[in-house]
Formats: structure tokens, C-alpha cells, sequence
């Protein structure tokens, strides 16, 4: 096994909340290592906001700015400053020796990378149905993020599928009738899992109608327009009590099927709630494991956004540097 320097800090994760925290760290001079990823958990180094269009809520951009090319600038803003970036997926750590190991590869062959700290940053991943057809329609009017996309002028007053019967599918629905013309929601069951409030919201709505029992079977693209695209037209469904089928008409489908955080390489080692996210303190990006801290998507199932995560990978590197200093 090869042994490297000890690091100051290491930064695994390169969304939002992993680039703010390199920015940060670098700045106050702790020379960050960023491990960005290759492919881990099946996005692309640079995180979700490279699975998307235009990112039209991200302070700054008053014109919009497309995901892959803001998540380049603020990789090119951590480098001007000294972020060292390794394209690699970490793929276990120890985080109870001294210094902390992170391993990149496996058995004999693992390299290993030794630092006092570790900002854990890889974000979570959408879950998908992969139904019929999502492939094809994969961001050409499917989505997993309503607050995101659904202000687009794609969406306006047209119908729209909202898949889900938590929270997230509630909210979503409740801010795509804002736009859409009728929003259907999908429920596999009888009984939506929401808390009672976001289920009295969505039965106060009149633009939203709720299906029950009923699973989405394929997404079907509609005509093609005048450039030969195609987008989605409408989703084929069935009750799956009665087992009947049936085609709504919809130009928008977003699932709200739960996130799955990127925590599998942390081997269960750090505490996380019933749904897989990270714990930290109240108010704050540490962890149980002193040196250890957690921002973005990784510990936030509420808000989930590009600036709340870039926030807490602000807060993760100053909580990081206070910590190094104590220490010393
Ligand atoms: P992520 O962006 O999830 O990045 C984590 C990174 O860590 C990934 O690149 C991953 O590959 C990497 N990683 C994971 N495991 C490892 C490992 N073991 N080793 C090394 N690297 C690893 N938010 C907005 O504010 N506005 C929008 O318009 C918007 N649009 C969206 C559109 C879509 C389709 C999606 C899915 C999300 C959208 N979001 C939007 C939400 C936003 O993208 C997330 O809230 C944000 O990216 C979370 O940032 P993060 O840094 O926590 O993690
Ligand atoms: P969630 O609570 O896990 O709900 C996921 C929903 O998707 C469930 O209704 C589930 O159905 C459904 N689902 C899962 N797999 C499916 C499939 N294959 N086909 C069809 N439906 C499927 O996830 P979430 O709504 O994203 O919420 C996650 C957490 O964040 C929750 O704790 C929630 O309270 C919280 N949250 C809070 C707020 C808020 O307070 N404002 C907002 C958003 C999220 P079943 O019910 O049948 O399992």
C-alpha cells in the first residue's frame, strides 16, 4: 500500500457544497485535497447540476447559467486558489485513526491518502422508475427536481405527472400547480406517506388530482416539433388493483421517489437517520467524529438546493479551520 502526506484537510464529493468548501479552505491557506469523483454513484464529477439544463436560481446568473458550465466555474474559482482535485471515487475511509485514511482501490493495490480532516461532500442521487421510454425523454420533459425545472416555459399551462406520495411529491405538486394547467399525482398506495399538512394542501387544490393505486408503466414522447425533437406527450398508467390502463396527456413527469445518499464507502461509521442522511450538529456541518464534517445533499433531505448546499460547504470549511487551529 502506498502512504502519502498527511493533508490538512481532504474533501470527498465535488458538488456545490464540496467546490465551496475547496474555495473556502483554500483561501485560509489549508491547501485542500478534493477527490471529485469518477462516475460515483453514476453522476459526473461536478455533481447533479451536471445531470441538468439551465439553473436559473442560482444567485449571480440573472440570465441563467446551464448546470455543467457553473459547476466549471466554481471547480476553475477552487483551483485559482490551490485546490489540488483528484478525478477519483473514494472508495472506503478510516475515520478513527490518526491521521484519518481515505482509500482510493482496493486490497493490496489501495492508495491511501492521510489528512487530520475530512469534509465528506457526495451529495445523494434521485431515484428513477427507469419506466419505458424514460431514457429517451431523460430531461426533455422527465425531471427529478419540480423546483429546479418546473419554471420553465415548457411547463406552463400544460398537464403535468407528479410520481410520489411523500412530502417532496406534496411540495412538488403543490409548486408545479402554480405553472401547470392540471397536475396528476401518481400514488402507488391508497394513503399518501406525506405529514397531514401536506396532505390537506394537496385536497385544498383544485389544479391537483390525485390517483390512486396507480403505477406509471411508460413515458411516451409526443409529436416531434420543428427542429425533429421530440418531448414527452403523455404517460401510459395502471391501477394496480383493477389492473386497468389508461394515457394521461402530459408534457411534464417529475418523480419525487426519495433521494438515496452517497454514503456507502463511509461503511455505516457515521450516524444517519432512518432515511440514510448524515447526522451533524444543530446548526453546524460536524460530525459525531472530531475533524469529521458533513455538508450539501449528503445531510440535508429538506431543502436540496445548489445554494443551500454551497452554503453548508462554506460552513464546513470554516468549521474545518477552526477545528485545525484548536488543535494545534
Ligand atoms: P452533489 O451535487 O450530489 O455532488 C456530489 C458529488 O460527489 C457528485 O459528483 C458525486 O459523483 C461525488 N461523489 C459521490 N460519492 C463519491 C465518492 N465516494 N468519492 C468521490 N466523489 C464522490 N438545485 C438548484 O439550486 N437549482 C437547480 O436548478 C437545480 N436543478 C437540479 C436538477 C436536477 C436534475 C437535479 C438532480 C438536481 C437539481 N438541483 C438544483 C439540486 C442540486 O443539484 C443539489 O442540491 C446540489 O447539487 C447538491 O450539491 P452537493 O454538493 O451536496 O452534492
Ligand atoms: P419519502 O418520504 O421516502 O417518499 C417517497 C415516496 O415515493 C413515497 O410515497 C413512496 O411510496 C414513493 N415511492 C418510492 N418508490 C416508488 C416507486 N418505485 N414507485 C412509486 N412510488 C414510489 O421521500 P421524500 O418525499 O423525498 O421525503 C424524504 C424525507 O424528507 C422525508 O422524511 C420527508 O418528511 C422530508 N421532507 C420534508 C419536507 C418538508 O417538511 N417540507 C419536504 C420534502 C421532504 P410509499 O409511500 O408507498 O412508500
Amino acid at each position: 500500500m502506498i502512504e502519502k502526506p498527511v493533508e490538512k484537510v481532504i474533501i470527498i464529493g465535488s458538488g456545490p457544497a464540496g467546490f465551496t468548501a475547496a474555495i473556502y479552505a483554500a483561501r485560509a491557506d489549508i491547501s485542500p485535497l478534493m477527490f471529485e469523483g469518477f462516475m460515483a454513484g453514476g453522476v459526473a464529477a461536478g455533481g447533479q447540476l451536471t445531470t441538468t439544463t439551465e439553473v436559473e436560481n442560482f444567485p449571480g446568473f440573472p440570465e441563467s447559467i446551464m448546470g455543467p458550465d457553473l459547476m466549471d466555474k466554481i471547480r476553475e474559482q477552487s483551483i485559482r486558489f490551490g485546490t489540488r482535485i483528484k478525478t477519483e471515487t473514494v472508495d472506503s475511509v478510516d475515520l478513527d485513526s490518526n491521521p484519518k485514511k481515505v482509500f482510493v482501490g482496493a486490497g493490496d493495490s489501495a492508495e491511501v491518502f492521510l489528512a487530520e480532516s475530512v469534509i465528506i461532500a457526495t451529495g445523494a442521487t434521485a431515484r428513477r422508475l427507469h419506466i419505458e421510454g424514460e431514457e429517451e425523454l431523460w430531461q426533455k420533459g422527465i425531471s427529478a427536481c419540480a423546483v429546479c425545472d418546473g419554471a420553465l416555459p415548457m411547463y406552463r399551462d400544460v398537464p403535468l405527472v407528479v410520481i410520489g406520495g411523500g412530502d417532496s411529491a406534496c411540495e412538488e405538486a403543490s409548486y408545479l400547480s402554480k405553472f401547470g394547467s392540471e397536475i396528476h399525482m401518481l400514488v402507488r398506495r391508497d394513503e399518501l406517506r406525506a405529514s397531514k399538512a401536506m396532505q390537506q394542501r394537496i385536497f385544498d387544490n383544485k389544479k391537483i388530482i390525485v390517483h390512486w393505486n396507480t403505477n406509471a408503466m411508460e413515458a411516451l414522447a409526443g409529436e416531434a416539433n420543428a427542429f425533429g425533437q421530440r418531448f414527452l406527450g403523455s404517460v401510459k398508467v395502471k391501477n394496480n388493483k383493477s389492473g386497468e390502463e389508461s394515457v394521461i396527456p402530459a408534457k411534464g413527469l417529475f418523480y419525487a421517489v426519495g433521494h438515496t445518499p452517497n454514503t456507502s464507502f463511509l461503511g455505516n461509521r457515521l450516524k444517519t437517520d432512518d432515511t440514510g442522511y448524515l447526522i451533524t450538529s444543530p446548526d453546524s456541518t460536524a460530525t459525531e467524529i472530531p475533524g469529521v464534517f458533513a455538508c450539501g445533499d449528503v445531510k440535508d433531505k429538506v431543502y436540496r438546493q445548489a445554494v443551500t448546499a454551497a452554503g453548508s460547504g462554506c460552513m464546513a470549511a470554516l468549521e474545518a479551520e477552526r477545528w485545525l487551529s484548536e488543535k494545534a
